[in-house]
C-alpha cells in the first residue's frame, strides 16, 4: 500500500492533537509514516502508532531545536526520498505552513494549504479548503509532483488505529541553509490555563458587544466553564479589551473547532473568514438582523450580559 508522510508536531516527545488528526486523514489515503524530529522519537513513537503510523522516522540533531525551520526541511526532503510517499501531510500551524511551503519548493511539487478535509481520489488525494473569506468551499487536488497538504486542526477526529509504529532512523544531510537562521531566545508565552485557539475543540469569542475590557471575564468564565480558548474579534482587540493573539478572522487567526460561541459579533465577512469552517456555530447578540445569524447552526436573540452568565452556569450543574 502506498505511504503517505505525517509530519509530527511534538513538545520533546509529547506529540500534540493535530498530528493525530492527521494520522486520521493519512489512513484514508495509504499507510501513514510519522516523521520525528528532535527528542523523544521511542516516547512518541507509542502514541503514533496506537493512531495508526506503521513507521516513525527519526532524526535527532541540535539544528532542529537551535535554527528556524530549514533542517526540518531537509529531513523531511530526506523522508520523501527514501519512502517515495503519495502525499506529505503538516498540521496547518504557522511553523506547518513554512516548512510546507519550503518543502513543496524543493519537491517541485503543488501544495493545498489549510485543507479541512482529505479523501482519496483516482489521481491523488482530494482535499477540501474553504476560499476567499469562506464565501466558497473547494475541493481540490494537486496535480504535480508529491501533494504536500496542510490541514487545519480540528479536521478530523483522533481515532485509535494500532499499528507497528516502528522507530526507524532517518539519515538527514544539512544544507548550507539550514543554520542560516539561529533561534537566539525564546519566550514561553504566559500560561492561562485554556487550550491553544487554533487547537481548541471548543472556542467561545467576544466582539464590541462585550463592551470593555472588564466585561471579557463573563466570556472567559463561559469558556471556562467549557474548557474552550477564548478568542475575539478585530473590534474588541483594536479597542484594547482582549489581546491580538486571541483575534480570529482575515487578519487574526483561523479556528475550526467542533462549537464556536459568538457573543456581540456582528458577523462581518473578514471575521468569518476565520471561523466560518467551525463544525456547530451559535451566536449570542441582540440585533436579531445580525449578519452572523445567516451562518449559525443555533442562535440566541437577546442581551449577553443575562445570557452568558445563564448558559455559564447551566453548564457548570451539568
Ligand atoms: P460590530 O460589527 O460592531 O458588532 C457588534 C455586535 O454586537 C453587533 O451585532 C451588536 O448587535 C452586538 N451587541 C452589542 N451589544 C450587545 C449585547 N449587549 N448583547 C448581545 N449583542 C450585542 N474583524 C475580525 O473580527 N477579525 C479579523 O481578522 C478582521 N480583519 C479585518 C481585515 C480588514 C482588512 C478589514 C478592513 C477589517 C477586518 N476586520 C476583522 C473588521 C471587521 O470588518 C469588523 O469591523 C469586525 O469584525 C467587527 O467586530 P464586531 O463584530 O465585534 O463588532
Amino acid at each position: 500500500m502506498a505511504e503517505v508522510l505525517v509530519y509530527v508536531d511534538h513538545v520533546d516527545g509529547a506529540v500534540r492533537k493535530p498530528t493525530l488528526e492527521l494520522l486520521t486523514l493519512a489512513r484514508r489515503i495509504g499507510e501513514p509514516v510519522a516523521v520525528h524530529l528532535g527528542p523523544g522519537a521511542d516516547a512518541a513513537a507509542t502514541v503514533l502508532g496506537e493512531h495508526g503510523a506503521t513507521r516513525v522516522l527519526a532524526a535527532d540533531a541540535p539544528e532542529f531545536a537551535d535554527y528556524l525551520v530549514v533542517p526540518k526541511v531537509d529531513a523531511l526532503q530526506a523522508a520523501a526520498a527514501a519512502v517515495s510517499p503519495v502525499a506529505v501531510l503538516v498540521p496547518s500551524s504557522a511553523e506547518g505552513k513554512e516548512i510546507a511551503a519550503r518543502l513543496a519548493l524543493r519537491l517541485g511539487s503543488g501544495i493545498i494549504t489549510d485543507a479541512t478535509d482529505l479523501e482519496a481520489g483516482d489521481e491523488g488525494p482530494v482535499a477540501t479548503q474553504s476560499a476567499f473569506a469562506a464565501a466558497f468551499t473547494t475541493r481540490s487536488r494537486v496535480s504535480h509532483g508529491v501533494p504536500v497538504i496542510t490541514v487545519k486542526p480540528n479536521s478530523a477526529p483522533v481515532e485509535a488505529a494500532p499499528a507497528t509504529g516502528t522507530v526507524e532512523q532517518l539519515q538527514v544531510t544539512f544544507g548550507e541553509l539550514a543554520t542560516g537562521t539561529k533561534i537566539v531566545s525564546r519566550t514561553p508565552r504566559e500560561s492561562t490555563g485554556r487550550p491553544e485557539l487554533t487547537e481548541a475543540a471548543i472556542v467561545v469569542s467576544g466582539g464590541r458587544g462585550v463592551n470593555g475590557a472588564e466585561n471579557f471575564s463573563i466570556i472567559e468564565a463561559l469558556a471556562d466553564s467549557l474548557g474552550a480558548a477564548v478568542g475575539a474579534s478585530r473590534a474588541a482587540v483594536d479597542a484594547g479589551w482582549y489581546p491580538h493573539t486571541n483575534q480570529v478572522g482575515q487578519t487574526g487567526k483561523s479556528v475550526s473547532p467542533q462549537l464556536y460561541i459568538a457573543n456581540g459579533i456582528s458577523g462581518a465577512i473578514q471575521h468569518r473568514a476565520g471561523m466560518q469552517t467551525s463544525k456547530t456555530i451559535v451566536a449570542v447578540n441582540k440585533d436579531a438582523e445580525a449578519p452572523i445569524f445567516d451562518l449559525v447552526d443555533y442562535g440566541v436573540v437577546g442581551d449577553l450580559f443575562q445570557v452568558v452568565p445563564q448558559l455559564t452556569e447551566e453548564i457548570k450543574t451539568r
